[in-house]
């Protein structure tokens, strides 16, 4: 905790308890939270904190590349601590993310007409497919 305090406050980013209390839920966190699901759990420890608090918060780390923001759900934004570069897959039942740690920058190769309009600068790709909790429920509806 000490160590995330001094690396926000080298950066200049103003500590407030619940700015902290978001940093915090965030840190390490794999789970692709919503503003909302962030919300509701900063909630908890400060009841006072309003959803406009949490949100500008969330834009301010993304400005500062300190989070990504993810948009493979096409309903909602989701938030990564994790900005190391890497590809999500989201389950089109239930919307839950996982994490790619593949790197595909070889099969990404451009073919040549668009290279010669375009230089990549980068690229991101989203996978669609079922969980495995979806799938036993997929499984179980069909016996
Ligand atoms: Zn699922
Ligand atoms: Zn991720």
């Amino acid at each position: 905790m000490k160590e995330l305090i001094a690396k926000y406050r080298e950066k200049g980013f103003k500590l407030t308890p619940q700015r902290l209390a978001i940093l915090k839920f965030l840190n390490g966190n794999t789970s692709h939270p919503t503003a909302e699901d962030i919300y509701s759990n900063i909630k908890k420890i400060y009841p006072t904190v309003s959803f406009a608090t949490v949100y500008n918060t969330l834009q301010t780390l993304k400005d500062k590349n300190e989070i990504l923001e993810i948009t493979i759900d096409p309903q909602k934004k989701h938030y990564d601590p994790n900005i190391k570069p890497h590809h999500h897959i989201i389950c089109i039942e239930c919307n839950t993310i996982g994490d790619i740690f593949e790197d595909y920058s070889e099969a990404l190769r451009l073919p040549d007409y668009i290279a010669m309009e375009f230089k990549p600068v980068g690229s991101h790709v989203d996978f669609y497919g079922l969980c495995i909790k979806c799938q036993k429920k997929e499984r179980r509806k069909r016996q």
